[in-house]
């Protein structure tokens, strides 16, 4: 019972939640933080909780990198707050967009500024939208994604999303177009093989461009693995099959690696895991390592090239954010990439993935409800499943991954439901030890749940 002037009380009273199962949180009370150490959080009652989902995908350097804080206050102490218009900017945003360069899969490029994944997604669009309007093409503003993608949650961010969810805000937008989930697991027909799905996808593609007109494309966005899908890694050849067809078309291929990027599939970018080369990518949450909201674009040479020679045209870009760009932000980013590079936090990646699978494995081996286990690097998903023979999920009502998540919860450790799975995307710093108990106690958690439900 959640008491008279707790903070999870004065939480309730004063906190509009967003994307929070309101029942659950009358009845559990909210979880209130008040510091971390390594990948635990803390909460106001001294409960510790490892976090298996980094804050959310973002926090991966952990909760108290004391070189991320002193990279703040430094900055802070130097230069507090500055835009990017105008043809000023600062120092740290130059080195940044350099650094940025450097590490992308691109032998050049330019980087544009946000304070979050969904801005830079939108940016993104009004980029093409700009550019294709500039070169004579005015009619080219369709944009494609997929169901289940996430982009984010501004109108034209959330209209690329492809979750149900959005129908209370009538969105989509017209124009934004949803192909099949490359989940083969799910979508995938009887009798048909993982090659033969991709290539129904790229099909899929192919008339849908035909359908609409290639002319009236302006882009197509996606996430080398889907995240808040519910982990979703593409089926075999999916990324070469659909760019085959989107050059063909002249249709620019954008990489949204806000999830992906910075090392959470194994490689600095999930492009690289997955062996294709996009046009652009989208970048957050790790950029930072969640020490500062920031979003980037970064765009590679030919979008460059087009988008500088459409700007050059009518004398600018007439976008911006204040605070694109901002000095702390920029400061944190390079402290960041510079620690999960050169602090062994990339290969802590690579080298413990195939422990953490091996891991999960030996726990859906172990059980009669998990229906898949999906991932890659350090981001997983097990699915669970009422009978997994036959694919046949829970009833949905049963709310089967929202109670595990909150009895994991419970005995003191994070995830996610989403769907019928449970993600789990720790911070990269997370040791065997620390990985272990994640094991156990998810373990704990699921034969508890299924015991009731099954
Ligand atoms: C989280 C996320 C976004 C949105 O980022 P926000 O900072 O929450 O706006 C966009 N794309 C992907 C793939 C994400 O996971």
């Amino acid at each position: 019972m959640v008491q008279p002037q707790s903070w999870e009380q004065r939480a309730e009273e004063f906190s509009m939640y967003g994307f929070t199962d309101l029942p659950s949180v009358h009845e559990r009370g909210t979880v209130v933080v008040t510091h971390g150490e390594g990948p635990y959080i803390v909460d106001t009652n001294d409960k510790r909780y490892l976090d298996a989902n980094s804050g959310l995908w973002n926090m991966v350097a952990g909760f108290d990198h004391a070189g991320l804080a002193d990279a703040a206050k430094a900055q802070y102490d130097r230069f507090p707050g500055y835009h990017a218009f105008f043809g000023r900017m600062s120092d740290q945003t130059v080195m940044l967009s350099e650094k940025l360069v450097e590490v992308s899969p691109f032998e050049r490029g330019k980087v544009f500024y946000t304070n979050s994944g969904s801005e830079a997604n939108d940016t993104m669009v009004k980029m093409l939208w700009f550019l294709w309007g500039a070169e004579g093409q005015p009619q080219r503003r369709k944009i494609l994604t997929r169901k289940n993608a996430y982009h984010g949650v501004t109108a034209v961010s959330a209209s690329m999303t492809g979750k149900p969810y959005n129908e209370v805000f009538g969105l989509p937008m017209d124009g934004f177009i949803h192909l099949t989930c490359p989940h083969y697991w799910r979508e995938g027909r009887d009798g048909e093989s993982e090659e033969e799905f991709t290539a129904r996808l790229a099909q899929e593609l192919e008339d849908v461009i035909a359908r609409e007109g290639a002319d009236t494309i302006a882009g197509f966005f996606a996430e080398p693995v889907m995240g808040a899908g519910g982990v979703i890694p593409p089926s075999k050849g999916y990324f070469q099959a659909v760019q085959k067809v989107l050059k063909k078309h002249n249709i620019p291929l954008i990489s949204d690696e806000v999830i992906c990027g910075f090392g959470r599939t194994g490689n600095t970018w999930g492009c690289q895991t997955y062996d294709f080369m996009p046009d652009a990518i989208i970048s957050s949450k790790n950029l930072t390592a969640g020490y500062f909201p920031m979003g980037a674009v970064i765009l590679g040479p030919e979008l460059s090239d087009r988008l500088s020679a459409a700007a050059e045209a009518i004398e600018e870009f007439p976008h911006g954010f204040t605070a694109s760009g901002h000095p702390v932000g920029c400061a944190i980013a390079l402290k960041a990439i510079d620690v999960v590079m050169n602090e062994g936090l990339a290969e802590n990646v690579k080298s413990l993935a195939p422990r953490m699978e091996a891991g999960l494995r030996g726990i859906m081996e172990r059980s009669k409800n998990i229906g898949e286990l999906r991932g890659v690097g350090y981001m997983w998903a097990l699915e669970a499943c009422l009978d997994p023979a036959t694919k046949t999920p829970f009833d949905s009502k049963l709310s089967v991954s929202e109670r595990i998540a909150n009895t994991c919860t419970d005995m003191g450790l994070i995830c996610r439901p989403l769907g019928q799975s449970i993600v789990l995307c720790p911070p990269f710093i997370l040791t065997e030890e620390q990985m272990d108990e994640m094991f156990t106690k998810l373990e704990a958690a699921l034969n508890k749940v299924f015991a009731e439900v099954a």
